[in-house]
């Protein structure tokens, strides 16, 4: 489930500027695919057009056939999870912060999903920088621990599709191992869009797009990618 298609989408911020320039390539139903790609490029650009956050201004995105101008950014957000490059927690308990969006999720179904992201242990703790009424002092969450709490909710909600938008990417290299995994795991059968800066990080996509100047440069495997340059 979940097949995604971008047909020849262009897209701009401002008209006078292109970002975007006729992009064409499709995620098969529980396929990863992964753009990558210098700064500026238009990599997050996809993955908010995916969100719907804008629209295209030409061509068609689809996900199962449908286009996504007939889809309501509330109802993408049941098919899409997102964990982006840095997650955002509210003032409440990292519990709370997994069950974000899922209001009707279970407490054991919490704790599973804690589990699978290895944040067991930190679960009825508060974010840092907020307090309870009785005083007790917020946990320090590091990059790496913030981005389980993401895979976390994102095991929860366990979306069709799913985007990973530089989700490694402000993370030492020992964390990013760490997360990766754990990444690995909960894209596993799902369809992916993964928007990551190193080819190095993306080995097992099973297509990676090189994004230049909103085109797309080249494509095909690590292997491929690897014997062309
Ligand atoms: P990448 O993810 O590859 O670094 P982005 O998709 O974030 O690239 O950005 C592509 C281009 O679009 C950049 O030149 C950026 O400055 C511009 N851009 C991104 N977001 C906006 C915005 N909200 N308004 C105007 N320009 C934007
Ligand atoms: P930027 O890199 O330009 O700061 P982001 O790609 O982080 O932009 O986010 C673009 C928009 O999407 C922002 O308005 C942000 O609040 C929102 N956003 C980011 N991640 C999520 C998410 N997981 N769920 C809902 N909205 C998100």
């Amino acid at each position: 489930k979940g097949a995604i298609s971008f047909k020849n989408v262009h897209f701009a911020y401002d008209p006078a500027r292109p970002i975007l320039k006729g992009i064409s390539f499709e995620v098969p139903a529980g396929k990863t695919v992964a753009v990558v790609g210098p700064s500026g490029a238009g990599k997050s650009t996809l993955s908010r057009l995916l969100y719907r956050f804008y629209d295209v201004q030409s061509g068609t995105i689809t996900i199962d056939n449908q286009d996504l101008r007939t889809v309501t950014q509330k109802s993408l957000r049941k098919v899409i999870g997102m964990v982006p490059q840095d997650t955002v927690l509210f003032n409440d308990t990292i519990a709370y912060n997994i069950r974000y969006g899922r209001p009707s999720a279970s407490e054991g179904e919490v704790t599973t999903a804690a589990e699978i992201a290895q944040i067991s242990d930190f679960i009825r703790h508060l974010p840092e920088g907020f307090e309870t009424k009785v005083g007790e002092r917020g946990l320090k969450l590091s990059g790496g621990e913030k981005q389980r709490v993401a895979i976390a909710r994102t095991v929860l909600k366990a979306p069709p599709v799913l985007i990973l938008d530089e989700a490694t990417s402000a993370l030492d290299t020992t964390t990013e191992r760490e997360i990766q995994a754990a990444l690995d795991i909960v894209s596993k059968n799902r369809t992916t869009l993964v928007i990551a800066h190193r080819l190095s990080t993306v080995i097992g996509a099973d297509e990676i797009i090189v994004l230049k100047s909103g085109a797309i440069a080249e494509r095909g495997t690590h292997a491929d990618l690897l014997a062309q340059n």
